[in-house]
């Protein structure tokens, strides 16, 4: 049995909605983010949860400790690997 659209039961639906996964028909799917919604409230759903979560791992990326010692770290070795390399430099005679 083909799926039919949630408002129009009488026409075929074309895809589901990527929020809700209700059946769409061609007339009532709306196009956002990349994706298929059956209406405009589940696309503008989608996006503020997008956004929101986007939000929210900035926030976390910003706060967390460990990802910033985690740089430090990254920067120390850095720094101690292009004072070696130079060192190393230094000491080679020029042929
Ligand atoms: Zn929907
Ligand atoms: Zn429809």
């Amino acid at each position: 049995m083909e799926a039919t659209c949630y408002l129009h039961p009488e026409v075929a639906a074309v895809a589901n909605c990527h929020r809700c996964g209700r059946p769409a028909c061609a007339e009532c799917i709306v196009r956002a983010e990349g994706t298929i919604f059956c209406s405009r409230t589940c696309a503008d759903a989608s996006r503020a949860i997008g956004q929101e979560t986007r939000r929210r791992m900035e926030a976390a990326r910003r706060a967390s400790p460990a990802a910033w010692l985690l740089r430090v770290l990254l920067l120390g070795a850095i720094a101690v690997a292009i004072l070696e390399w130079l060192r190393i430099v230094d000491l080679t005679p020029w042929p």
